[in-house]
């Protein structure tokens, strides 16, 4: 998957109108934004295009209103706090039709160097289903296209896609430009030695994404809730831990592949075990550490132990290139979260190019204070993981090549 794609740097957008496709997605509570990191993460490309003269209209969803006006999912308040961040004025464009006559009265008045916010892009029934006639209403208020939001660039929508084909320009802004440049381009063409790290819930839901880094790693380490399967497929008794009985299977097939391709596949060697799993989740729990043939059929596995997590650290120091994706454990209690921390630690400490795909293991590595010391964080949970089964991204595919 070659990804060369024009980027704001290599486009002229002075007097231009710039529809600039952000990830607004912001949590709210009782109208007020709870976490401002998706708009902070969206400034540098909004102040590129401000410095070069456009006239920057920004567009985002937000939550699902599935087609329909909802106004407590109006993008009012990120207009309000936009200005705020920017120290500069985010006109918000109120307009049911998002691109309706509203709209585009705010964006004839426009001059250049002005910003505003068109109103929530699913408040149109067609976004989500990539229908013309918004795609076109999109384009019909655009000179250039700027897609930075990359926590939607799985889909192919109206905002992302639709409008990318219709417009005379379509490029990417910093923060898709920084997902393709580490999430895509380190994983297929890395500085080796190359280490995996797979972790979280189900096997079942990273079935390509195991495959897909078994190809192209050197060492890929598995932990979390989806060893269990793998460890049972190695003929182990897992006692309670969580199984998909139906990619037992798969597991074998993979450490074959493994084998056969003579790529590392390190599974724990030991596990922390409890009677039962944690309620609430964060609550007292009783630990065990066994060896992982030694887990008894009455108890659980739900972190990895103390020994496999200084066998993947060691694993981590020897890499150049490491990418991670989910919890080697039930990270939400501090007593289970230690094989998560002492991975993280590993990341922190190495030279290493550190990827951490978005979701768990971003909140997780955020959460325990070792985001700094990451190279690169997504910004996109089912994007990234997409990105890691080697999938081209619509809304990426849609930006024009270099
Ligand atoms: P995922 O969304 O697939 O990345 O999974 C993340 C979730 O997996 C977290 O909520 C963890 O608590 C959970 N998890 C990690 N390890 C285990 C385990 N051994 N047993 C059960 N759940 C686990």
């Amino acid at each position: 998957m070659g990804l060369n794609k024009k980027s704001v740097d290599d486009i002229n957008v002075n007097g231009k109108r710039v529809l600039c496709r952000c990830d607004f997605n912001v949590p709210l509570k009782e109208g007020q934004i709870t976490d401002i990191n998706r708009l902070t993460a969206a400034l540098p490309t909004i102040k590129k295009l401000i410095a070069d003269g456009g006239k920057v209209i920004l567009c985002s969803h937000l939550g699902k209103p599935k087609g329909e006006v909802k106004p407590e999912l109006s993008l009012a308040p990120v207009a309000v706090k936009l200005t705020e961040l920017l120290g500069q004025e985010v006109k918000f464009a109120a307009d049911p039709e998002v691109v309706g006559a509203n709209a585009r009265a705010a964006v004839a008045a426009m001059k250049d160097g002005e910003v505003i916010l068109l109103e929530n892009t699913r408040f149109r029934a067609e976004e989500t289903k990539n229908g013309e006639a918004f795609s076109q209403d999109l384009a019909s208020i655009c000179d250039i296209f700027v897609n930075d939001a990359f926590g939607t660039a799985h889909r192919a929508h109206c905002s992302n896609v639709g409008v990318a084909a219709l417009a005379d320009t379509a490029v990417v802004g910093y923060l898709m430009q920084k997902e393709i440049d580490f999430l895509g381009n380190a994983v297929e063409t890395p500085v080796r030695p190359f280490v995996a790290i797979l972790g979280g819930a189900k096997v079942a839901d990273k079935l390509n994404v195991i495959s897909n880094l078994l190809d192209k790693c050197d060492t890929l380490i598995i932990g979390g809730g989806m060893a269990y399967t793998f460890l049972k497929a190695k003929g182990y008794e897992i006692g309670t831990s969580l199984v998909d009985n139906e990619k037992v299977d798969y597991c074998r097939e993979m450490m074959e592949k493994a084998e056969k391709l003579g790529k590392k596949l390190l599974l724990p060697v030991d596990s922390t075990i409890t009677k039962s799993f944690p309620s609430p989740i964060d609550g007292p729990v009783d630990i065990t550490v066994v060896k992982a043939d030694a887990i008894p059929a009455d108890m659980m596995g739900l972190d990895i132990g103390t020994e496999t997590a200084t066998m993947y650290a060691d694993a981590v120091k020897a890499a150049k290139t490491v990418v991670w994706n989910g919890p080697m454990g039930v990270f939400e209690n501090p007593v289970l979260a230690k094989g998560t921390i002492a991975v993280a630690e590993s990341l922190a400490e190495t030279d290493a190019t550190t990827i951490i795909g978005g979701g768990d293991s971003a909140a997780a590595v955020n959460q325990l204070g070792f985001g700094p010391k990451m190279t690169h964080i997504s910004t996109g949970g089912g994007a990234s993981l997409e990105f890691l089964e080697g999938k081209e991204l619509p809304g990426v595919v849609a930006a024009n090549d270099k």
